[in-house]
């Protein structure tokens, strides 16, 4: 029979060999999981560059055959309730192109670094992502929707319907980069939507750029409210002189969704974030860092 003193040490040593073994499995374990999670997590991370060869096509008439360099940024939102992607950026399979491939004679698309492999960076498994929201289904937002084929869809149901209809083309949309979409569970939206039932995390319905583009409000506890921008505007410059590109899907739609923006950034003491903003992306902390 073991004395108790000898169980005690027993008991200290299997405490300690427990705690050996959770620090060494810290190292290479996914980040903690959504349930534990205490705050709201704001991870961005770099999509893809595209290099604009004539910038008139997002200011319709002005500096024609101008080059204008965009970034594509999409996000990872860890909330104590669950994960959420937001836009997905270009195809990863890109990366192995490091020349870039032209778009339509005006668009030079490069992706420097994968998204999985941010992913994987911030110990995030893209199978284990909760829900995925998407701004709009063109193709620098839905490229890498692939790696997340159990992630709840959540897409207005106007988007769903044009980009599954009969004329996806009409919308610039191209099936063959979201034909995956077709087996996630969807929730189609009619209108704004509160992801995590909190007020923390809302989609925002703003349409215009196509028939049912969202963009994504977070109410960060430390560095405060942010408005993802998703294609509403493209740059400081168009934002600021509310231009709209020569290829959104209807012009007067554009327009009021960001006279409504304004007025919901004033009433909500919020920043816009330009998702394809180079300029100002480049003073946003980009993964392994994070906001809270
Ligand atoms: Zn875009």
């Amino acid at each position: 029979m073991p004395t108790p003193v000898k169980l005690f040490s027993r008991l200290v040593i299997s405490i300690f060999i427990l705690a050996l073994s959770a620090c060494a499995s810290d190292k290479t374990a996914p980040a903690p999981k959504s349930a534990t999670q205490p705050a709201l997590r704001l991870y961005v991370f770099n999509c893809g560059e595209i290099e604009v060869l004539d910038i008139s096509v997002f200011q319709p008439g002005i500096d024609k055959g101008k080059h204008k360099t965009l970034t594509d940024s999409c996000y990872l939102v860890v909330h104590p309730k669950g994960t959420m992607m937001w836009d997905t950026g270009l195809p990863d399979a890109l990366a192995q192109k490091p020349e870039g491939m032209t778009f339509m004679n005006t668009f030079v698309m490069r992706m420097p670094k994968t998204l999985a492999s941010q992913l994987k960076e911030i110990g995030y498994a893209p199978e284990s992502i909760d829900k995925l929201g998407v701004s709009h289904f063109h193709g620098d937002h839905v490229g890498n929707v692939g790696l997340f084929p159990k992630s709840q869809l959540l897409v207005q149901k106007e988007e769903y319907a044009a980009a599954f209809g009969t004329e996806p083309g009409k919308y610039g949309f191209d099936p063959t980069s979201y034909a995956s979409l077709k087996s996630n569970h969807v929730k189609t939206l009619d209108g704004d939507y509160d992801v995590f039932g909190d007020g923390a995390v809302v989609i925002k319905r703003m349409v215009g750029h196509t028939p049912g583009h969202q963009a994504l409000f977070l109410k960060l506890p430390k560095t405060g409210n942010i408005l993802l921008s998703g294609d509403l505007t493209h740059y400081t410059d168009n934002w600021e002189h509310k231009r709209v590109p020569s290829f959104n899907f209807n012009k007067e739609q554009s327009i009021k969704s960001m006279e409504d923006t304004e007025k919901f950034l004033k009433d909500n003491h919020a920043m816009l974030w330009i998702q394809h903003d180079l300029e100002q992306n480049s003073g946003i902390k980009h993964v392994p860092a994070y906001y809270e």
